[in-house]
């Protein structure tokens, strides 16, 4: 059975990365995609690459900061297509560094995209769906919402207010026909480690410290399809991610040594950054 084919579906952050493998694998499930992100030129390129393909792929200019915008594109997705079936609430950005060194604007950068622009989503997309009676809304949060990630700490709080958000929302969603979805995935291959901002660290030096290596986008884009069909609460993977979540649940000491690593690991890179003079 194909849930996606012929249903309307909004991805925001489509421009790159999971919101753009999610589009593409959508389309090809037949679902008709409104690609929403910031970047006007990523996101023609990632559409067109699908209209020529004959896929029903539909674009929009979309700052998720911006509350009034993402209600004006879900009406205006309702009344274009008469439903919203799923809306996936996945733009996302990401600062790296200690929390000595985070300004305030950092803070409200990430929060501002990776909560503030899942609850206006969430909140636009939620009253349509009580309203028609049916829908599923699915939140890109990340193993880092589940599990607390030292260096990543304004992106950690984001991701825990996520899955937070999520699966409080869906339980009280169930009896209006609408589910909610929160995806958290371990590292994934995607531009979201070009488009971070590096506090008194380099990129290079960060990717190489990775504990895992990132996961092809496409296949990342069907797992979590796959859960979605399967109306999952929350879809952890790789793996590794739901081996860590399970240790913490077991006893938050079992995860100690992962995150001591990378505050350690962290702090080598720091050093050598500032004697460098990057920041
Ligand atoms: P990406 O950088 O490839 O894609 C993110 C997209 O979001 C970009 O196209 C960007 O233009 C868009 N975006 C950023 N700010 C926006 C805004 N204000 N309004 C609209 N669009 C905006 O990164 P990605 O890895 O595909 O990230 C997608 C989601 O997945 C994010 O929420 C991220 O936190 C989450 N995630 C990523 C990983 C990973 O390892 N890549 C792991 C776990 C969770």
């Amino acid at each position: 059975m194909n849930e996606f084919k012929d249903k309307t579906v909004i991805v925001t952050g489509a421009a790159s990365g999971i919101g753009r493998a999610l589009s593409e694998e959508l389309s090809r499930k037949g679902a008709i995609v409104i690609m929403a992100d910031i970047h006007r030129d990523g996101l023609q390129q990632a559409a067109s690459k699908l209209t020529e393909s004959g896929a029903r792929a539909e674009t929009a200019y979309l700052d998720v900061t911006r509350a009034e915008d993402v209600q004006a594109l879900i009406d205006k997705v309702i009344s274009d297509h008469g439903r919203l079936d799923y809306i996936f609430n996945n733009a996302g950005i990401a600062v790296a560094g200690e929390a000595r060194d985070l300004s305030l604007d950092h803070w409200r950068r990430v929060i501002d995209v990776n909560l503030w622009g899942v609850i206006y989503g969430t909140n636009a997309a939620y009253s349509a769906m009580v309203k028609q009676g049916f829908g599923h809304i699915v939140n890109t949060a990340s193993l880092a919402g589940l599990v607390g990630s030292p260096t990543m700490i304004p992106y950690s709080t984001t991701k825990f207010a996520v899955v937070g958000l999520s699966t409080s929302l869906r339980a009280e969603a169930e009896e209006f026909g609408v589910n909610v979805t929160a995806v958290c995935p371990g590292f994934i291959q995607t531009g979201i480690f070009d488009a971070a901002t590096y506090i008194h660290s380099r990129k290079d030096d960060m990717l190489a410290k990775l504990p895992f290596k990132p996961m092809d986008v496409d296949e990342a884009a069907r797992i979590i399809l796959r859960g979605v069909a399967r109306n999952k609460a929350i879809i952890v993977f790789p793996f590794y991610g739901r081996v860590l979540w399970w240790l913490q649940r077991l006893h938050n000491s079992l995860i100690k040594p992962v995150a001591r690593k990378t505050v350690k690991d962290f702090r080598e890179l720091r050093t050598e950054s500032k004697a460098k003079g990057s920041s």
